[in-house]
């Protein structure tokens, strides 16, 4: 490893970093909902795409070189499509991609493909258009399907589809979201419901990976695909002859942390080595105050420095410190 890289306590090299541009979200899904009525950021804690461009080039510097914009959504946010342009000609930065809920992905198709993205991670939680919105809150379903058919359509690849499963919710899609691949060249990767504050939906709604692809082999044998996961969240298999793959990302039954390669950076400004934990360091008033480049750096160090071994618990039971919307999924 080259002198200089972030590396954490436990000789993790952090290669990874996710942004959230926005915790907005045009959508209010059932496991990510802010049952707590908290506001959202003010615009002036937002950090504007050139402070998150300068932490990325820093970072860049430092051995990071995959960046995935997340959010909220992000294309709620403006010019999202600009940021994303400025991030692929970043130096260093190797893989650029996206997770979005696929409302506005139609209209920002092009662009993505101009800018050379490749890669998009879509959500979708429901193949029937009543009970997405019973899961989301809005009537969008046929918009998004279509985007992401036009995304298959258009070469992106992979397209991968989350599902988050929710028993008696909709577990009973599994089948047929899983049936998808056989025909469709896209990966539909089920994931396993992450309780993220005590408001939300209860524990009995869990579904743990072993169940899920218990009835996903109902179709056939998986056949495992991708080689060793490494730092990969997702364990990737396909049916036989199918034209896409199947995933499991398992954070509660066989939670990744060794291989964890992650910092994240919130739309306000902190550095997160850990979904499941609190600790963050902050990095909006460094970059607010004039400090250099190489002082940024430090700041990166430290937020490396902080990531856990594994799972800690300092949430108070609630697993995740906030909703996955502010702390960008
Ligand atoms: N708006 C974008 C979207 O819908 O994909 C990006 C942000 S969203 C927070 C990122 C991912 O986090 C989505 O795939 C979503 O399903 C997942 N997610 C959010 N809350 C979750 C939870 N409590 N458990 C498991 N996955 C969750």
């Amino acid at each position: 490893m080259k002198q200089g890289m972030i590396r954490d306590s436990f000789g993790r090299h952090l290669n990874y970093l996710r942004i959230s541009v926005t915790d907005r979200c045009n959508l209010n899904c059932l496991y990510c909902r802010r049952w707590d009525f908290s506001e959202y950021f003010p615009s002036s804690e937002i950090l504007s795409y050139e402070e998150m461009l300068r932490v990325v080039r820093v970072g860049a510097r430092l051995g990071i070189n995959k960046v995935r914009v997340t959010g909220g959504e992000p294309f709620v946010r403006k010019d999202v499509d600009y940021f994303l342009e400025q991030l692929v000609r970043i130096d260093g930065i190797k893989d650029v991609s996206v997770t979005t809920n696929g409302v506005f992905l139609g209209e920002h198709l092009e662009k993505l493909r101009a800018a050379g993205i490749k890669r998009l991670n879509i959500s979708l939680d429901s193949l029937k258009s009543d009970k997405y919105r019973l899961i989301t809150g809005r009537d969008v379903f046929d918009r998004v399907w279509n985007n992401i058919m036009a995304a298959v359509g258009a070469g992106f690849e992979p397209v991968k589809v989350n599902v988050v499963v929710m028993r008696d919710t909709n577990d009973d899609e599994i089948s047929d979201f899983a049936a998808l691949t056989l025909k469709l060249p896209i990966h539909v990767r089920f994931i396993e419901y992450m309780p993220s504050s005590r408001y939300h939906l209860d524990q009995s709604r869990q579904m743990l990976t072993p169940d899920i692809m218990a009835r996903v082999e109902k179709h056939g044998s998986l056949v495992p695909d991708g080689g060793r996961r490494g730092s990969a969240p997702a364990e990737m298999f396909r049916f036989e002859g199918a034209k896409g793959k199947v995933g499991f990302i398992s954070p509660i039954s066989a939670h990744f942390c060794s291989s964890c390669n992650r910092l994240r950076l919130t739309a306000d400004g902190k550095l997160r080595p850990c979904l499941f934990s609190d600790c963050f360091v902050d990095v909006k008033a460094p970059l607010r105050s004039g400090m250099t480049d190489s002082d940024i750096e430090t700041i990166l160090k430290l937020a490396a420095i902080k990531k856990p071994k594994g799972l800690v618990d300092d949430t108070n039971g609630a697993m995740m410190p906030g909703v996955m919307s502010a702390i960008g999924g």
